[in-house]
């Protein structure tokens, strides 16, 4: 029930009652690691009361139920709500998938990754996309839970045929904050109620990507190498943006089909590099990583990571059950894109590497007119793709953007604040009604054996202090080899607590790894 009310820190029937309705998704995860998908109504009348759907694929269709089921009050009355089903159903229909009865259940094309996209613009989206693929940390947070988990969905659905195999946690209960220094590779949701309380606590954290939802933006300075800087990479985005500017002629499953050709395009000739030993197939990857072009740097790391080992492992097991390995996608899918030539009758010189870009090169245009190869619009400081000469955290703010971004998405540009500086930014101050301060569980949780509920273990990160730099060595070891949650749990939670139980804002907390020295002995 906690996860009903991300909001509370216990519940209590005072609190709940306090607390408005409202319509949000989440995943858990099974005791047989499989994921469910659960949509909540929750709302208050003589008593608290809540409607929990939970279903083995993700489906806005059950959030647009709820809603309705909100909005016209008939919480009671399942016949009736599903007569009205009829004005849900206003988009081009797919073929029915429920069957309740007299009743056939169809639902509308989703479209919450074309609003993702379009709400996060091309360059960040793509941007985080290729960093979780890295299996970096990430914590998205929002002032409203209904948005984060269709956000965080968005990002996981791109992944096709990759599959996030670390911590997550699309909405972690206000009770849990601490779960948000996991040292592990992890995407986390939570209200900014949630987030400023584990911020007061702990203070900031350099090493994971904050994703302000509300913002539409990382709000972190956690700089990374950009190895997706080749030609391939910026057709694709060219062939992004086309998709976002011409979206009523587009759906979600095309951005997927997208997607998935590009990961095709990256991994080249890989089905040639699983060789038989003896009877079992196994895969080549150091032969396969060197015999790829473009993508090798980027392919040097994502190698290392779980999810491409999972996909190499379940492609190798198809081989050993005689079934031919994944075409990742069969069908040819083309999309335009803007080249030079549909802007420009003349040469031009990329304004980012100075090299001449020919009438068939993908580009990115500005509002000042330059041109840039499209893999070439990237902030000059941090090397991020971003549709500023310099990003918003490197102090773009007035920096020139694209005309296109003006005409459509104005809200994006102009409605955003300057960015303060790095130390104000956080602890933001919480909603009134949204956050109580008290001191969070030491982890992990104890929760009750009937509970199936089945809450990730995270292992927190062990500052530096004189007297544990073994233990620091260990946990560096741990990460590095990217043991599994279990084993990590050994190292005991050594951070300094500030004054927890204070009711009272406190100012920001320094990042405490670079107030000490490590000694070496
Ligand atoms: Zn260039
Ligand atoms: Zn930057």
């Amino acid at each position: 029930m906690q996860f009903v009310y991300p909001e509370l820190n216990n519940l209590n029937y005072e609190g709940i009652s306090g607390i408005p309705a409202k319509v949000f998704s989440c995943i858990r995860t099974t005791f047989e690691h499989e994921y469910e998908y659960c949509y909540y109504l929750r709302y208050t009348t003589t008593t608290p009361k809540v409607v929990i759907i939970v279903t083995k694929e993700y489906n806005t269709f059950f959030l647009d139920l709820l809603r309705a089921m909100l909005n016209i009050k008939e919480f009671l009355n399942p016949p009736l709500i599903l007569q009205r089903c009829m004005t849900l159903t206003n988009k081009e229909l797919k073929k029915s998938f429920i069957t309740l009865g007299n009743f056939q259940i169809t639902n509308k094309q989703p479209n919450y990754v074309i609003e993702t996209i379009k709400a996060f613009g091309v360059n960040t989206f793509v941007d985080i996309v290729f960093k979780m693929l890295l299996e970096e940390r990430f914590i998205f947070h929002s002032c409203t839970p209904e948005t984060i988990h269709p956000t965080i969905q968005a990002f996981l659905n791109v992944l096709q045929p990759f599959m996030w195999q670390h911590i997550l946690i699309p909405i972690l209960p206000l009770f849990l904050s601490s779960y948000l220094s996991s040292i592990l590779p992890c995407i986390i949701g939570c209200t900014r109620g949630t987030y400023a309380n584990f911020m007061m606590e702990f203070g900031e954290d350099d090493d994971v990507h904050v994703i302000d939802i509300d913002k539409h933006q990382e709000v972190s300075r956690c700089i990374r190498e950009n190895y997706l800087v080749n030609m391939p990479m910026g057709i694709f985005m060219a062939k992004l943006d086309f998709i976002i500017a011409n979206e009523q002629n587009f759906n979600d499953e095309d951005v997927i089909k997208l997607f998935k050709q590009l990961y095709k395009l990256m991994l080249e000739r890989h089905s040639h590099f699983f060789k038989k030993n003896e009877s079992k197939f196994e895969f080549a990857q150091e032969m396969f990583i060197s015999s790829t072009s473009s993508f090798k740097d980027f392919l040097k790391h994502f190698s290392q990571s779980q999810m491409f080992f999972q996909f190499i492992e379940e492609e190798t097991n198809r081989l050993n059950f005689n079934i031919p390995i994944s075409p990742i996608i069969n069908e040819i899918f083309t999309v335009n894109y803007k080249k030079l030539q549909d802007i420009s009758s003349i040469q031009r010189r990329c304004g980012r590497c100075l090299e001449e870009i020919v009438k068939e090169d993908p580009v990115f245009q500005y509002q000042d007119n330059s041109v840039h190869h499209r893999q070439c619009a990237r902030c000059i400081i941090c090397n991020k793709f971003s549709d500023r000469k310099k990003c918003l955290l490197c102090g773009g703010i007035n920096e020139p953007i694209t005309k296109q971004d003006i005409t459509q998405t104005p809200h994006n540009y102009h409605a955003l604040p300057p960015t303060p500086p790095k130390q104000q930014n956080y602890p933001t101050p919480p909603p009134q009604d949204e956050i109580i301060f008290c001191k969070p569980p030491a982890l992990p949780p104890r929760r009750s054996v009937s509970t199936t509920q089945a809450i990730p273990t995270v292992p927190s990160r062990t500052y530096p202090t004189k007297n544990n730099s073994k233990q620091l060595e260990q946990q560096t070891k741990i990460t590095s080899g990217r043991a599994n949650l279990s084993s990590s749990l050994t190292s005991p939670r050594t951070i300094e607590r500030t004054e927890p139980t204070n009711k009272r804002p406190l100012p920001p907390v320094p990042n405490k790894r670079t107030n000490f020295k490590i000694n070496y002995y």
